[in-house]
This record gives structure tokens, sequence and C-alpha cells, in this order.
């Protein structure tokens, strides 16, 4: 028998955007009133909506009609234009450059896992990495970030963005500038050609920032970073995502990796627990689903040894051209969990 959905009706399924504002202030409304911001460690929309479900979208619904009865104030078109400008595109379609011949291997890898399609024929949007050895996953200093500012003035009429996968977008490049960039970002130290790779892994500042973690995040970011840090091998791997958080609260959306990390603590001591098969819905990890946890929690020294087992699961499990998470999910969990269980030294399998 299927598990009985959380939420069996929707929030209203389109709100019209004129409406938006108050939809929002529905939600908050309900949130200040059941919410638990007496409890720092439950003080999240989403352990609310977790914690009562149903109740919590027909409280919503209900105080959004109540809303909308007292005549609020709605978005007009006039306000819609006005910030819509805002966003106007700074540059139109351009020719596409004629390809280059005889490109250098680093070059064309950066191209292959750096730089996506662009909607206007001509540009293109380029990821500078922020994965690199020697950094937690995300960090900039000071002069790392002049250098990224003067990539954005140079080559992307001064945007740039914040990914949540804690790397940096430029988002109007010239087809035709591809190349300089690629100098200028090696230069900067951005062009690690490893976006969607196991490297590109996403970490929560965990213990050593966060007032609310379970456990250390940086220090198991950088043991698993150093473990796989021979571009060939991981280019062989292909599209994983690892998600690392240091508690209940995702920041570092362990949920939703393909491999998935979250610091739990045991009468005061640090442990790890995996999960399998998660995707946050995007590309290559299909419908957005939870991964499933793969036994006991493991010691912070045993992760990269079990985050390699699950690794070398898949190399010799996969079929051709068959993606990390495609392999996971025809498998399931079993053979994941006996190869990670093989490498414990001080955990138990059955109860940590
Ligand atoms: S997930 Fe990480 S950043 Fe978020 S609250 Fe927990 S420890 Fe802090």
């Amino acid at each position: 028998m299927g598990r009985t959905p959380l939420i069996a009706t929707p929030v209203a399924a389109f709100v019209p955007w004129q409406q938006i504002l108050v939809f929002i202030e529905a939600i908050v409304r309900v949130y200040n009133l059941h919410g638990r911001r007496d409890n720092a460690y439950k003080a999240r929309l989403k352990i609310l909506v977790r914690a009562e479900g149903q109740r919590f979208v027909d409280a919503v619904n209900a105080e959004f009609a109540a809303l909308l009865a007292e005549n609020p104030p709605l978005i007009e078109q006039v306000e819609f234009d006005r910030v819509a400008q805002g966003f106007a595109a700074p540059l139109s379609a351009l020719p596409e450059p004629a390809p280059g011949a005889d490109a250098p291997r680093a070059f064309t890898r950066w191209l292959e896992r750096n730089v996506h399609a662009h909607k206007l024929p001509g540009l293109r949007a380029v990821t500078l990495s922020l994965k690199r050895a020697g950094q937690p996953p995300g960090d900039v200093t000071a002069d790392q970030m002049d250098a990224a500012a003067e990539l954005a003035e140079r080559f992307s009429q001064g945007e740039l963005r914040v990914t949540h996968a804690q790397n940096l977008v430029l988002p109007w490049v010239p087809a035709s500038e591809l190349r300089a960039l690629w100098l200028a970002a090696r230069e900067a130290g951005f062009a690690t050609p490893n976006i969607g790779l196991l490297s590109d892994l996403i970490a929560c500042p965990g213990g050593d920032l966060c007032a609310l973690a379970n456990a250390r995040t940086i220090p198991v970011a950088a043991a698993i970073a150093e473990r796989f840090d021979e571009l060939d091998a991981l280019h062989d791997l292909g599209e994983i995502a690892l998600h690392l958080s240091g508690c209940i609260n995702s920041c570092g959306h362990h949920h939703s990796g393909h491999i998935g990390i979250l610091g739990v603590d045991k009468d005061g001591q640090e442990f790890y627990q995996l999960m399998l098969a998660g995707s946050d819905g995007a590309a290559p990890g299909g419908p957005a689903t939870p991964g499933q946890v793969i036994g006991p929690a493991f010691g912070a020294d045993e992760v990269p040894d079990a985050v390699e087992a699950l690794i070398d699961t898949y190399r010799h499990e996969r079929r051709q051209g068959e993606r990390f998470v495609d392999t996971a999910r025809r498998l399931g969990p079993a053979p994941f969990r006996a190869a990670a269980d093989a490498v414990r030294r001080a955990t138990q399998t059955e109860a940590a």
C-alpha cells in the first residue's frame, strides 16, 4: 500500500500575479499563528507544513479568502511594468561564431561542463566554479570577489548571480568571448571544469559557523573533495549531486542529493547519515524525490570511505552510459548499503 500523501488538496493551484502578495501574507499569518518560534530548531515554515499537513493548507486557503474579502491593495500593471524594466535584457541576439579549431582539452572540458545554452542566439551563461581544493564549497576571498566582479564587468554586462549550488553565474556572455573568458577565469581560479560532477558538492556551513548545527560539514566536504580530486575520474563518473547538511534544517539540501549526507548528534558526538538517489527535480535526477537513508549513521572519518564505496558500487554495476542516480534507482539501496557497511570501522551496521 502506498503512503498516504501528506497533503491531499494543494493550496490554490494558480494565484493571479496581482494577488501574489496577499497569498504570501496569508502564509506568513498562518505561520505566525502556529509556527514554532519558541524553538530555534523548529522555527521553520517547512517544519510547520510537515507537522500540520492538510490543516496548514486549509488554514492558508481560508486566510487567503478572508484577506481577499477585505479588498486589499493588489499589484497594479504599472507597478509590474516598473519592476520589469529592472530585468530588461542588456543584450539582444548576437551572431553565432564559427566553431574554433584545435581547442585545448581543458577548454573543451570547460565548455562542456561550465557553459550553458542561452535563450538568445550568440550568448551563453557561464558558471564560475567555487569548488576547488583548499577552500570550503562556495567560499571566496575578498580578492576573489574583486576578480569575479571584473569578469562580470568585462564579459557579462556587469551582471553576476549566485546559485543555490554555491557557484557564480555570468548570464550574458557573448559566445565569441568564451575563449577569452576561460583564460581569465582560469587565471582567477574559477575555471575548474566540474559543474555537476561529484566535486561540485553543496555543503552548508555546519558546525564551524552555524549555531544550530549537529555536526561539522566543512571538514567532511573537504575530505570528500580531496578523495575525488582527479578530473579524468570525475568526468568518467559523470553527473553526481552530493549534498551535505549539518542538521535537519537541510540548508545543504541533503535530501535532494543523489548522495545526501546529514549531520546528526548522538549523545554529544557527531555522526553522518547517508542517503541515496534523491533529486531536486532538475535534470539529470528526474522528478523531485527525497533520498533513502542507507543504514545507521557513520563517523566523520568513515564518511569518505563510505562515499567511495557507493561510487565503486556504481562503477561496477552501471550500464553503458547510465548515470549514478539511475543505477541507484534501478538497483535499489541494498548493494550500496552493503558496500558502505563494509567500510565501517567505529560504527555498527545495526545501531550506531
Ligand atoms: S542545515 Fe547547516 S546551515 Fe542550516 S541550520 Fe543546519 S547546520 Fe545550520
